[in-house]
């Protein structure tokens, strides 16, 4: 009877895996902040167990729970660890920070917030984007060193942009606004003149950032609270070719990893605002609202098995990363939340959202193609140019 049982559980692992949604969902909660503590705020959450919470008498479970003790690495490993891994295999991978104001996205995502790249990449306090940076590249190397019979070689090119009232702004070059998004039958959905920057090591990327953060600056203080209310997406594209045992024949795998910081979830408050800002918050709460709309029917989709058409194109943030949303790519979504009980509404919201997310499914597959040799260095051919192009 017992045997019986392993080989079924066995089989039945192996014939599906019923919780790999290719959807992960992690909640983190803040600790308290000192305004909360002055006010004699009491806690309204608790972790329950590695993987669920409470908020006052209802449950909720997702596929890990972080506490307000856990550190900046710990929930790198929970998120980033995996999501680096995947998109090395050949798998795109989104990490989005969804969440109220305040409730820690960016903390989660950067780190604290410092006046340069340079100083973000050294603290002990950064958060999930900067350590993928590093694991990647030292994966890279790893890599290609054990893959050195195979001419395993792997290229990466970055983007950096920010969506503020329904406008894309290049964070690497900020005269560059209000740029469309555009679909191309073979490479997708991508966006039209956003510049993309070859980047060999951390020190590349390290100096990406320090462009891209004193980019958002400017703004930020040009635009009230736009930090708030601007989604920034930060985008790693990578390539590895590699010569198969095959004669002749090579494999390029192409993935990307976007790594996003959403604006914050709380309904805009309507009071005082009046022309330009009322018109912002709509538009704010368009890309938002959208996601909220997205997601809700794909966990539908998921649920009933019914076709339904998706209605990505409502909006900038659903159609620029309409492939993490039910499509090619793997998906983790952390959803920051306060403990405080001044946050309750909003947290529950949130915590509600993020059962949604989890209820959706993504359908990601290995990006491969396989190429014989003339293919692939007219290939080459064609990135050196663009490569030349750009450096001009
Ligand atoms: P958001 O980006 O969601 O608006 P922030 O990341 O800016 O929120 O966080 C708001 C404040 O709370 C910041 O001062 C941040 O340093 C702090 N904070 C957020 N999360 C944590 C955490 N897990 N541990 C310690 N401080 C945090
Ligand atoms: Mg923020």
């Amino acid at each position: 009877v017992q045997a019986g049982g392993v080989v079924e559980s066995l089989m039945n692992a192996a014939v599906s895996d019923p919780n790999d949604t290719g959807v992960k969902v992690i909640v983190r909660m803040r600790p308290l902040n000192k305004k909360e503590i002055a006010e004699e705020a009491t806690h309204v959450i608790s972790k329950l167990s590695p993987n669920s919470l409470s908020l006052i008498d209802q449950q909720f479970t997702y596929d890990a729970v972080a506490g307000d003790d856990e550190s900046q690495q710990a929930v790198f490993d929970m998120v980033g660890l995996p999501m680096v891994e995947n998109c090395l295999a050949g798998f795109n991978s989104s990490i989005f920070a969804y969440g109220q104001t305040g409730s820690g996205k960016t903390h989660t995502m950067w780190g604290p917030m410092p006046d340069s790249g340079s100083e973000l990449m050294a603290t002990e306090e950064r958060g999930v984007t900067p350590r993928v940076f590093e694991q990647l590249f030292s994966r890279i190397q790893q890599e290609e060193r054990n893959n050195v019979d195979k001419q395993l070689r792997y290229q990466c090119r970055c983007s950096f942009l920010e969506i503020y009232n329904e406008q894309i702004t290049d964070l690497l070059e900020p005269s560059q606004k209000n740029l469309m998004i555009r679909e191309d039958t073979k490479t997708g959905v991508y966006v039209e003149g956003l510049s993309e920057e070859y980047v060999s090591n951390l020190e590349d990327v390290t100096r990406l950032l320090i462009r891209g953060l004193a980019n958002r600056r400017v703004s930020s203080t040009a635009m009230n609270n736009e930090s708030s209310r601007s989604h920034s997406v930060f985008t790693f594209v990578i390539e590895s070719r590699s010569k198969s045992a095959a004669e002749g024949a090579s494999s390029v795998r192409t993935s990307r990893m976007n790594l996003v910081d959403l604006a914050g979830s709380e309904r805009q408050k309507q009071t005082g605002a009046a022309g330009e800002r009322l018109k912002e918050a709509g538009n704010i709460n368009k890309s938002l609202s959208q996601l909220g709309n997205v997601i809700n029917i794909l966990a539908e989709v998921a649920q009933n098995g019914k076709h339904r058409h998706i209605p990505y194109r409502d909006s900038r943030l659903t159609f620029l990363l309409q492939e993490s949303l039910g499509g090619n790519a793997k998906l983790a979504m952390i959803c920051a939340v306060s403990p405080a009980s001044s946050c309750k509404t909003e947290t529950l919201s949130t915590l509600r959202f993020a059962q949604r997310a989890k209820a959706m499914q993504n359908k990601a597959v290995v990006n491969e193609e396989t190429a014989n040799d003339v293919n692939l260095l007219r290939e080459q051919i064609r990135q050196l140019k663009d490569e030349l192009m750009r450096m001009k």
